[in-house]
């Protein structure tokens, strides 16, 4: 089982490196948290994003304890709920995470939705949105981008970011590097990361029974036997993780407020 790059990321925080883990980055981490502002005005646009306190106090809370234990904990991060019945949750550059209502109603305990958070905060960390966006769009059209050149392609951006509810298609090493940084992530801010796999099982079978409620989840997030097996592979390596919650107290009365 490969560990989790996290020196190589820690390095990327001080500042200088613009080359991404694992993939060609061509975006400062300055750089693309100042794009994740401007994405963000867009896509609260063109999203229902929820206004309820309890609900967005609880994911906020949960995100900032995820993040505490990443290399990008110095970071400011944003967690979002969008009040939408799709079971979905995705990343977007500069430390955005979007979690939908119809998710966390999904989600029998917080260490599933945890669990989940800390995969899209994985993505985050390990800077796929940045490097797919570079991939698609290129080191000059990028560059306009950043610099306020381009506001037709930003607003097209975030367009077609709330329209399918994902930042790209991710590959499945992707999905495993972000599923890997996912149960440490979740680990580390005190949830069994057993959460992971047994959310990801549920949404399998939603896909069975009603395919539309998971299509955009599943378009973004290719999700197989294959890594829920896995992740039980990663957490049987972990030791003794007794200690961690599968639940908390305030998780019941968030989740009765997404319905
Ligand atoms: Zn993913």
């Amino acid at each position: 089982m490969r560990s989790i790059a996290l020196p190589a990321s820690t390095a990327l925080v001080s500042g200088c490196a613009a080359i991404g883990l694992g993939g060609f980055n061509i975006i400062s981490l300055d750089q693309e948290w100042e794009l994740g502002r401007e994405i963000e005005a867009e896509i609260a646009d063109q999203l229902t994003l929820s206004s309820d306190a309890e609900l967005n106090g609880y994911v906020r809370d949960l995100g900032q304890r995820i993040v505490a234990g990443t290399p990008m904990a110095d970071r400011e991060w944003r967690f979002h709920v969008v009040e939408d019945e799709d079971v979905n949750a995705f990343n977007a550059p500069g430390g955005l995470v979007y979690v939908n209502t119809g998710l966390i109603r999904e989600a029998e305990n917080a260490a599933e939705l945890s669990a989940v958070m800390a995969h899209e905060v994985g993505h985050g960390v390990a800077r796929h949105g940045t490097q797919r966006l570079s991939q698609q769009y290129g080191v000059a059209v990028l560059a306009g981008l950043i610099l306020g050149e381009d506001p037709g392609l930003l607003a097209e951006i975030a367009a077609s970011i709330a329209a399918t509810g994902a930042m790209a298609r991710f590959s499945r090493e992707d999905e495993f590097e972000a599923d890997e940084m996912g149960v440490r992530f979740t680990s580390d801010a005190g949830y069994h990361p057993e959460g992971m796999a047994t959310f990801f099982g549920r949404l399998l079978e939603l896909q069975e029974r009603e395919p539309g409620s998971v299509e955009r989840f599943f378009a973004s997030h290719p999700a197989t036997r294959e890594r829920i097996e896995r992740v039980e592979a990663m957490i049987a390596g972990m030791g003794s993780l007794d200690h961690l919650a599968t639940n908390d107290d305030r998780f019941p009365r968030v989740r009765e407020r997404a319905r």
